[in-house]
């Protein structure tokens, strides 16, 4: 069986947490602190705040910026529910704009057209690790006065060029980023999330509201030689990270400059293979765009059922997954809690007009595996097995 996708793991991360565990301190501590400096050192932040997962980091995020019941927050369909998810957690109000159809990124040709007098942030998404056009997105929020967010969940070790340097994704470039540790990510920590910013004043909130609104954090009563009374002056949450999480974190780390080589090695084996499949779409890297190749989605031709190919690659053994989801589609999100550019769809039997290169690519994209320790046998056989489902599929006017 080849899998979606496996988490690389190994003795330095099994070694750390033994380390971690027998040192007594479990929870939010030392291994969570030098997490933290190890990362924003890594994507070059002046400030990273660790916290259970990337969903909380969105929310912290959100809240920090003061998004609240009655605002509305512009961001994407098409991406993992978590996204849309968080904004409501505030009590905001999601706005869907549709994706460009070459990169699965917002498309910020589209993002004007939804901003209204309530309209508060922009939380983009640098979806399955491919940046999303951060300068044009910036230009628009600049103009409007809006804070942007990155959710980051997939982007750990992607980079954009700009201003003629290659930065990593999570300096950040908006206001706040966010990021996922999850297994399904590029680095994890079995569950995790990170957020990073310039802004002092956030990290400040951020580390508040991650740990109940507590004035004075447990790690530093607990090193002082003077009795303190802590307070809690906000409504905080309890969003910690482990220092076990963080101990496999700071490993995990050590290994990002090789994991992503590998996985750029991987992706271009990929584009080169692929390309023998007449009609199939290839992923597009816009010229000032570096993936990390969390996810490799490639689009089926027209006549391909994107089911049916599916189970043609799960009876060879080859495990896939089909285009990231759209979240206006869910039952979750009944018409009243999200709008798009024309206001709230109708007809959803139909599809929504406003929306349709988000379900267009959930329909027809198809996620490939790739995983750091996936050998060369493998990457032929999915390609190999795609072709012949593919072509398989193929009507005689087609054929070459
Ligand atoms: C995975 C993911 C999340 C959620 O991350 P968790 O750490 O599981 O909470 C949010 N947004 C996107 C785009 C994701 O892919």
């Amino acid at each position: 069986m080849i899998p979606i996708a496996r988490p690389t793991l190994g003795e330095a991360e099994v070694q750390r947490v033994a380390e971690t565990l027998r040192s007594g301190w479990v929870t939010q501590g030392p291994q969570v602190q030098a997490f933290e400096s190890a990362f924003a050192q890594q994507v070059g932040a002046p400030h990273a705040c660790a916290v259970s997962n990337c969903t909380a980091a969105l929310h912290v995020a959100l809240t920090a910026l003061g998004i609240g019941p009655g605002d509305e927050v512009i961001t994407v369909s098409h991406s993992f529910v978590a996204t849309a998810n968080a904004i409501r957690y505030c009590g905001a109000t999601p706005v869907f704009v549709d994706i460009d159809p070459a990169t699965y990124n917002m498309d910020p040709a589209h993002i004007e057209a939804c901003i209204g007098s309530r309209t508060r942030a922009i939380l983009c998404v640098h979806q399955i690790g491919m940046p999303c056009s951060m300068e044009a997105i910036l230009k628009l929020a600049e103009r409007h006065q809006l804070p942007v967010v990155e959710d980051a969940a997939c982007a750990i070790g992607s980079e954009i060029l700009m201003d003629g340097d290659r930065q990593a994704i999570g300096r950040p470039h908006g206001r706040i980023a966010c990021f996922s540790f999850h297994p399904r990510k590029v680095l994890t920590t079995g569950d995790g999330g990170m957020l990073t910013t310039t802004d002092p004043e956030l990290d400040r909130q951020f580390r508040l509201l991650r740990q109940h609104g507590m004035s004075v954090s447990d790690s530093v009563r607990h090193t002082s030689n003077q009795v303190i009374f802590e307070r809690y002056d906000q409504l905080g949450f309890n969003y910690r990270m482990t220092d076990i999480q963080a101990a496999v974190g700071v490993e995990q780390l050590k290994r990002l400059p090789e994991i992503i080589a590998r996985r750029r090695q991987l992706a271009e084996v990929y584009h080169q293979r692929l390309a023998a499949i007449s009609g199939l779409m290839p992923p597009h890297e816009p010229a000032w765009a570096r993936s990390n190749w969390q996810s490799y989605a490639v689009r089926l031709p027209s006549w391909c059922d994107q089911r049916a190919i599916m189970q043609a690659m799960l009876d060879e053994g080859i495990s896939t997954r089909r285009g990231i989801m759209c979240i206006h589609r869910e039952k979750s999100y009944p018409p009243d809690v999200w709008r798009s550019k024309r206001g709230v769809c109708d007809d959803m039997q139909k599809g929504c007009i406003d929306l349709r290169e988000s379900e267009q690519a959930q329909d027809r994209t198809l996620l490939l595996p790739l995983f750091h320790e996936m050998r060369d046998e493998q990457q032929a056989r999915v390609v190999q097995t795609l072709a012949q489902a593919v072509e398989a599929a193929r009507p005689l006017e087609r054929r070459p």
